[in-house]
């Protein structure tokens, strides 16, 4: 997995949320940490922060399965559903790591790519499917890098397929479209959630959402005490103390995405993709790598997505803080209009 590390005053490039958390909140998690027995394990179940979790999402405690990250649980997932011979079923272009995880584990990949508009080629794919007996499927619900949420009719369809489904929804907070209800009441289906869009990538909590007796299987894989001490006590307070600030700051970022969106959407020469999640792709006639170095050059780091089938020519930029966009958008407009 290949992670955007140029360094750039202006770091648009990881989907990160654009602001740290306010000092009184802060002040609150370095006296928690104050309270850690630094030579003691943590608790193997991260039973304070599941109840927190369970509370800030609205899901019963029983249907969570914390991981290091959701890269953690897309592992697991990988190693628990179906057999190692079996596929894995992956829109393209999409989040690697599923990818990744399925090829880690051997797992055989139905790679299908999206239509024009970004959305599941349905036919193909359940040609594909049933061709390949394919067993369990990956969806970024919105998709990265695209922005867009997928047909939820057509995800349906394929689950009817019979594969085992997972929504992955590290973009809820910005998109507000959830598969939770499926997740809750079908063994076919788990959501994933996180906690590093909204604040705390740095953490590394992932969750996953499921009925009981899905979660109990992939817990039985889970490495112990894998949600570090730091990890609990800090996600706990933020998560019970700091909603009004979170709260806030998903409703700047989509206020500023739509900004930005608008914005690019009428500049000559810049292609720009409806998102419901806290970045934007977009095509220029540049060379991505050209255009990349050169808004390096003026200071903003956005990722490189020209990589992947079907976004030739794209970069995709996180939502910033208002002043951070501005910038972005006057080093965009100027490199853009100076090659027209
Ligand atoms: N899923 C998607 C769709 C993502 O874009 C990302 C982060 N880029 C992740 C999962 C990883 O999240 P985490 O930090 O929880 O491992």
């Amino acid at each position: 997995y290949k992670t955007e590390t140029t360094p750039a005053p202006i770091k648009l490039s990881s989907n990160e949320l654009p602001y740290d958390l306010p000092p009184d909140l802060k002040g609150r998690v370095s006296e928690a940490l104050k309270g850690i027995p630094f030579n003691r394990y943590p608790d193997p179940n991260s039973e304070r922060l599941k109840s927190a979790v369970a509370e800030f999402f609205c899901v019963p405690e029983e249907s969570i399965v914390l991981g290091n990250g959701s890269d953690e649980l897309i592992y697991y997932l990988s190693i628990v559903i179906g057999e190692f011979e079996q596929g894995v079923y992956i829109p393209i272009p999409t989040f690697p790591m599923y990818e990744i995880a399925s090829d880690v584990f051997g797992r055989p990949k139905t790679c299908v790519p999206l239509d024009s508009s970004f959305d599941i080629d349905l036919e193909e794919s359940i040609r594909r499917v049933e061709e390949e007996k394919t067993v369990l499927a990956y969806f970024s619900y919105p998709n990265n890098p695209t922005g867009n949420l997928f047909s939820r009719e057509k995800m349906e369809a394929l689950r009817e397929k019979g594969l085992f489904t997972v929504v992955d929804e590290a973009y809820y907070s910005y998109s507000g479209d959830s598969f939770v209800s499926d997740a809750l009441s079908r063994e076919d289906t788990v959501i994933l959630r996180t906690l590093s869009k909204i604040g705390l990538a740095s953490l590394r909590v992932g969750i996953l959402i499921g009925r009981e007796e899905v979660v109990r299987e992939i817990d039985k894989v889970r490495l112990p005490f894998n949600i570090t001490y730091p990890s609990q006590v800090i996600a706990e307070v933020v998560l019970r103390e700091g909603r009004d600030f979170l709260q806030w700051a998903v409703a700047e970022v989509v206020k500023e995405r739509e900004r930005l969106y608008r914005e690019m959407d009428s500049m000559e020469g810049v292609e720009v993709f409806p998102s419901r999640a806290n970045f934007l792709l977009f095509r220029t006639s540049l060379p991505a790598k050209e255009l990349h170095s050169r808004l390096v050059d003026r200071g903003v780091l956005v990722r490189d997505m020209s990589h992947l089938p079907g976004l030739e020519g794209c970069l995709r930029v996180s939502v910033g803080k208002r002043e951070e966009n501005d910038a972005f958008l006057e080093a965009l407009y100027s490199v853009v209009s100076s090659l027209q």
